[in-house]
């Protein structure tokens, strides 16, 4: 499968493709060999004004709220559809700006469509209510969009954070500003075509690449915009806050994790092993909910070392065209960082059972996959997100203890307990503090469960029924009567 590749990419901002006010571009390299792929046009604040004011425009006309929730829910699940058609090309593209392996950008590709077709079903589900007030008294409850909602984009997902958050953005009847991903925006521009093909009107969705700092901190601070949506680290997310406190806007965060997998004595070895291995190795470990912590009972501990290491070097790397199990880290900073922690881990006291280091002579952002052993709940390596393919193991000889090393740390996004024990599980479930605890399964969810945050790692949800209630407010509506009739 070929794609075109253009070799410059502008902005689309109210229907049109726009370069950036200034004529600034950004080159969009291929992580697999650090060669520019493309251009894409740099937005500036203007560029974020001027996306702002159009979005506003389509919300002043109440055209999105005038329509027929029915109607306007079938546009966004035709989108999705559109989406799916186009699955194959931008996988491709994915593979190239975001070196990613093929199969995983396919099923990145499909989960957005996915979103789409969820929210698209549920637009006409957004009901109010009635409170029954007494005699003389009419009082209900209209939900009603935000209005301008900001959408600012991660790169490790940059197709399926996007889809995650305008579905809902759009169900419920809002116009849209995207901040697209400076280092992997190809598969982005997209959402624009999809937007115009089903009809929604010129400012519904607008999209801008820009840097975070300029694009990204403009669209922040800017007083048009009435919610915000951010997927990304907790430093931006507290800046980002910063600047939405300021206009009194309301949040979704969904930042970083450190996300453990924890082994006791009954679990079933294989299946652990499988499930550690794609959840510390998926995306070569630049995922949010990573399972980048194993925490084995002593009585396995070194069985689950030996396990783990086995499938580790077996692991192929390469690039992600090649639908490589490990794949280009997406920068030489990310990787510089990444080897840095391994690094740091050792200088700590762990035991680099396997990798430890980058990848000599490949070219491209290659890390090897690296196990970090007898790694201590003080360790930097036990609570820092390190974003890569590095996994720390650490023993523990009881149940409050396990519980403990993995309530350790400021983050709370994920956590997966392997055992066969229910009454065990069960006892883990209740006191996690994770906002998605799974058992015997990395992962099990999907476009239709929360997805979310305790502590350091969010604020609101993403996904699942409940995510579309942070893209609109209540109104509260009271009548009085003030004659009686007959
Ligand atoms: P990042 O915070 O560096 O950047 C995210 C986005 O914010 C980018 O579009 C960037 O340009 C923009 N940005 C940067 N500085 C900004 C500023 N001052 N104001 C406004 N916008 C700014 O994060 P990243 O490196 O792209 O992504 C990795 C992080 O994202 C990890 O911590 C990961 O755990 C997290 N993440 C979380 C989830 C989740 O659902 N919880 C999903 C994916 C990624």
């Amino acid at each position: 499968m070929t794609v075109e590749l253009k070799d410059y990419w502008q902005n689309y901002i109210d229907g049109k493709w726009v370069d950036g006010s200034e004529g600034g571009r950004i080159k969009v390299l291929n992580p697999a060999d650090n060669r520019v792929l493309t251009e894409v046009a740099q937005a500036t604040g203007d560029d974020v004004d001027a996306a702002v004011a159009a979005a506003r425009r389509v919300v002043e006309s109440r055209a999105l709220i005038t329509m027929r929730p029915m109607d306007r829910g079938r546009m966004v699940i035709d989108m999705g559809r559109k989406l799916r058609e186009r699955k194959e090309q931008l996988a491709h593209l994915l593979t190239l700006d975001a070196g990613k392996r093929i199969s995983e950008a396919m099923g990145e590709l499909e989960g957005a469509a996915k979103y789409f077709e969820f929210y698209g079903g549920m637009a006409d589900k957004i009901e109010g209510r009635y409170i029954p007030l007494g005699e003389g008294y009419v009082d209900y409850v209209v939900p009603v969009p935000y209005g301008v909602t900001a959408h600012i984009i991660p790169w490790n997902f940059p197709n399926n954070m996007i889809a995650r958050s305008l579905a809902p953005a759009l169900a419920a009847g809002n116009a849209a500003v995207i901040k697209a991903p400076e280092l992997d925006p190809l598969t982005c521009y997209v959402f624009a075509d999809l937007a115009r093909e089903v009809g929604f009107p010129d400012g519904t969705v607008n999209i801008l690449t820009g840097y975070g700092s300029e694009a990204g901190a403009a669209l922040a601070s800017h007083s048009g915009v009435d919610q915000i949506v951010f997927t990304g680290s907790v430093q931006t997310g507290v800046s980002i806050m910063k600047a939405a406190a300021e206009n009194v806007v309301p949040c979704v965060m969904e930042l970083g994790g450190k996300s453990p997998g924890i082994v006791f004595p009954d679990a079933d070895m294989d299946n652990m092993v499988a499930n550690m291995q794609a959840g510390i190795f998926m995306n070569s470990g630049q995922v949010c909910d990573a399972q980048s912590r194993l925490l084995a009972h002593a009585d396995v501990y070194d069985e689950v070392i030996e396990r783990m290491v086995a499938t580790t070097e077996a692991l192929k790397i390469g690039p992600g065209i090649e639908d490589s199990d490990i794949t280009p880290l997406i920068s030489p900073e990310q990787l510089n960082r990444v080897e840095k922690y391994a690094q740091i881990g050792v200088q700590e006291g762990a035991r680099a059972v396997t990798g430890g280091k980058r990848i000599e002579g490949m070219e491209g952002n290659y890390m090897q996959p690296t196990i970090l052993a007898d790694v201590t709940p003080d360790m930097r390596v036990n609570h820092e997100e390190i974003f890569g393919p590095v996994l720390t193991v650490s023993k523990f000889e009881t149940t409050d203890e396990a519980l403990s090393i993995a309530n350790g740390t400021d983050y709370g996004l994920a956590a997966t307990i392997f055992t066969n024990d229910l009454d065990r599980a069960i006892w883990m479930t209740e006191r996690l503090e994770a906002g998605q605890v799974h058992v015997n399964e990395w992962g099990v969810g999907g476009n239709e469960t929360p997805f979310g945050g305790f502590k350091k790692s969010g604020i609101g949800r993403e996904k699942g029924a409940e995510a579309l209630a942070s893209y609109y407010q209540s109104k509260n509506v009271g009548f009085k009567r003030l004659t009686s009739q007959g």
